[in-house]
């Protein structure tokens, strides 16, 4: 498992790399996603930044910039809330994502691949999808 030193320093070269310029909020904003373990809403990552030079549209802006770049993975939920997280891997994988607590897991694995095969064999090129899956999890059952 990397530190979250090494993640928050690839976060940075990632940003240097997408020309994004490295602005304090951004730096806060990224050492917040490395530290925290699981996906949260802009508005729970403006809460944890806890702090008046940071509004909820400054987080937004950047938040979405992050996803641009492939620095950050937008995660939408059934509520029509997006969570985020860091992208540390470049692997690619799924979440369950529990509909009481938000509680997410990875799930580590892609049908969905066979699909997209099809669609390239139609003749399509840039595929993607997005797959959630949503249930209650063990504790709020
Ligand atoms: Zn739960
Ligand atoms: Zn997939």
């Amino acid at each position: 498992m990397p530190s979250s030193n090494h993640r928050f320093d690839t976060a940075i070269s990632s940003l240097k790399k997408e020309k994004l310029r490295i602005t304090e909020p951004r730096k806060a904003l990224l050492q917040l996603l490395v530290e925290v373990s699981k996906p949260l809403s802009a508005e729970e990552l403006h809460e944890n930044l806890g702090s008046d030079h940071f509004d909820l549209v400054t987080v937004y802006r950047n938040l979405e910039a992050f996803e641009n770049a492939g620095i950050a993975n937008r995660i939408p939920t059934e509520s029509g809330k997006s969570l985020y997280e860091l992208n540390a891997e470049q692997h690619h994988y799924h979440h369950i994502i529990c509909r009481k607590c938000h509680h997410t897991e990875k799930l580590d694995s892609c049908e969905v691949m066979k699909l997209e095969t099809l669609a390239k064999d139609l003749g399509y090129s840039e595929i993607t999808h997005v797959l959630e899956l949503y249930g209650v999890c063990e504790n709020c059952r």
